[in-house]
């Protein structure tokens, strides 16, 4: 506001104390069209020399910033501010950066061979599983070795070694080693 809109402005809201000083039952229509006339002329002055937005906030830093109505000063950028200082958690990622963790297992980069003992008969024809397979060998020979003892035992029984490996043929992307920061403390 200036010199010259800081005295007109003022002249014209002193100008209407005097109409409200004058106002009484006597007060003709006349005269009230005057007071109507000069109380626009003040809020014309008035609007030329206010140049900002009302303040949306109560906040001295952010009058004009959104707007929380749940903020004592209704700033949302002070209460998100003060809300992550009372979770301690300012600054710090964001939670969801975290993988959601998978319901699929993970598995070694470089998977150990799978080995296997394989306990067959001799059906006569063919050689056929006749047990479950074993991790151990000693197992599965112990296993085969009761089993030739056993009243109905077939004329012939063998040890198969089932060797499994596991082999990248190929990747899709670049697996970079991504450290997870650890959540905050919510
Ligand atoms: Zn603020």
């Amino acid at each position: 506001m200036n010199h010259a809109q800081l005295t007109a402005l003022g002249r014209a809201l002193r100008l209407l104390g005097e109409h409200g000083e004058a106002l009484s039952a006597d007060t003709p229509d006349a005269r009230l069209h005057e007071v109507k006339g000069d109380l626009r002329r003040a809020l014309d002055l008035l609007e030329e020399s206010v140049t900002s937005a009302a303040p949306a906030t109560r906040c001295p830093e952010h009058p004009n910033g959104p707007v929380d109505t749940s903020a004592p000063d209704l700033c949302l950028l002070c209460e998100t501010r003060r809300r992550a200082a009372r979770h301690g958690s300012y600054g710090r990622p964001a939670a969801e950066a975290a993988p959601a963790p998978s319901r699929y297992g993970v598995r070694e980069d470089r998977p150990q061979p799978q080995q296997r003992w394989l306990p067959e008969l001799w059906n006569g024809r063919e050689w056929q599983l006749c047990g479950t397979p074993r991790r151990d060998r000693r197992e599965a020979e112990l296993f085969l070795a009761a089993q030739r003892r056993a009243p109905r035992a077939a004329i012939a029984y063998r040890l198969v070694h089932e060797f499994t490996d596991y082999e990248v043929v190929r990747v899709w992307g670049n697996p970079v080693r991504v450290d997870i920061e650890p959540l905050g403390n919510m």
